[in-house]
């Protein structure tokens, strides 16, 4: 995987988790609290660990489960198996985990989960 992509997907991972928690803030004075003293920069080293259970909760489970894969997405960029399917461990093309940077299967497996979970 070349550098530069992880780099870019990084990013774009690290927008769409710092969206969520901006969202997140805006509604809950708790959070809002909690990320009172940081510099917005900051906020994208939030571990999902880090925010408690009770934030948590108010989100709705559509953002608890973006969040993560975001984390995953980007645990598996640290590891350096960024873009390989979880299932098969084949290659997943540049083009899908551009369009879903946090995708975490080939469109094959996809399908097939699809398949088996309806
Ligand atoms: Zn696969």
């Amino acid at each position: 995987m070349k550098k530069v992509f992880e780099n870019r997907q990084k990013d774009a991972l690290l927008q769409s988790k710092q969206d969520i928690i901006q969202s997140l803030a805006s509604e809950s004075v708790e959070f809002q609290e909690m990320i009172h003293d940081m510099e917005p920069k900051d906020t994208v080293d939030f571990a999902a660990d880090d925010i408690s259970r009770t934030i948590l909760e108010t989100l709705n489970s559509r953002d608890r489960r973006l969040l993560s894969l975001i984390e995953s997405a980007l645990g598996r960029i640290e590891n350096g198996v960024y873009g390989n399917c979880l299932r098969c461990g084949g290659h997943i093309p540049e083009e899908r985990l551009e369009a879903i940077p946090y995708v975490l299967l080939c469109i094959n497996c996809q399908n097939s989960e699809e398949r088996r979970t309806r």
